[in-house]
């Protein structure tokens, strides 16, 4: 099993350069925040809980999403790996994952940082707040997200970095030399 995680913050072009990975490695694409954004168009229970973190630019608990992953995996069938994306984001996440993938045998074999700087992160998730109308896309939620990142989520990268499976990559250029990249990091793990 290829089991990697995108990392980055929000705007690095996770979302796009997953979906890329997953139909070229014929991995399962588990998108944390796809998950979420479904449970909320479904009215379900758990989307009514998560409605108001999310459209707020806060981070879910970390029990909730492990409940999501963790399902989302169970129902994957046929598959030569999962494809991590917004996932883990704190490092209690990060350990709980490794306990699952470990306890399978298959642990992550790389998690792939994407690198953009602050000025043009702000500009392409403006920008999408034009064209995908996410409510959770506006300056000050924006704001917050990026708080959010560098409060809990930049220290996943220095927990994989000790464990030997990080790997950086180039994200401020055009969306094929950015594949490139990765494709590149991934052949080097497999
Ligand atoms: P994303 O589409 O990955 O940018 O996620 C959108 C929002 O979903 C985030 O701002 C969080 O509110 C929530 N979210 C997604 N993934 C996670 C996660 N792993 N842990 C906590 N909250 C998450």
């Amino acid at each position: 099993m290829l089991n990697i995680a995108l990392f980055g913050p929000p705007g690095a072009g996770k979302g796009t350069q997953a979906k890329k990975i997953v139909e070229k490695y014929n991995l399962a694409h588990l998108s944390t925040g796809d998950m979420i954004r479904k449970e909320i168009a479904e009215g379900t229970e758990l989307g009514k809980m998560a409605q108001d973190i999310i459209n707020r630019g806060e981070l879910l608990s970390d029990e909730f999403v492990v409940k999501l992953i963790e399902s989302s995996m169970a129902a994957c069938k046929g598959v030569d790996g999962f494809l991590f994306d917004g996932f883990p984001r704190t490092v209690a996440q990060a350990e709980i994952l490794d306990r699952m993938l470990e306890a399978e045998g298959t642990p992550l074999r790389a998690l792939i940082c994407i690198h953009v700087p602050f000025e043009e992160l702000k500009r392409r998730m403006l920008e999408r707040a034009k064209i995908e109308g996410r409510a959770d896309d506006n300056e000050e939620v924006i704001q917050k997200r990026f708080r959010e990142y560098n409060d809990k989520t930049v220290h996943v990268a220095n927990y994989y970095k000790n464990k030997g499976v990080h790997v950086d990559v180039e994200g401020n250029c055009p969306v094929e030399e950015v594949f490139g990249s990765i494709t590149k990091a991934i052949e080097g793990v497999k």
